[in-house]
């Protein structure tokens, strides 16, 4: 049996962890999601880092890194810190 499924709004279920390539964001839920949140794992958790799969669109990147971090991670992420607060649009 699956693990971790997700009700669909038309009915039904999908298989979060399902096998394949594309990996789904779990922020805003769309396929395509390239990242990982390097961000520090969850408590409990046996992995290094945080892990949720990330679009473009979702993760944090740190400027001039490759470390990326989902929305729950970036106000623990350092790196973030140096972002230009006057650089930041929101939208
Ligand atoms: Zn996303
Ligand atoms: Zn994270």
């Amino acid at each position: 049996m699956p693990r971790d499924r997700v009700r669909m709004p038309g009915g039904g279920y999908a298989v979060v962890c399902a096998p394949g390539r594309r990996r789904r964001c779990s922020v805003c839920g769309n396929l395509g999601a390239s990242k990982l949140c390097d961000g520090p794992p969850p408590p409990g958790s046996r992995r290094k880092t945080c892990d949720a799969a990330l679009c473009v669109r979702c993760a944090k990147t740190a400027p001039g890194r490759d470390t990326d971090f989902c929305p729950r991670c970036a106000p623990t992420a350092p790196e973030l810190d140096q972002l230009p607060l006057d650089g930041i649009k929101e939208g």
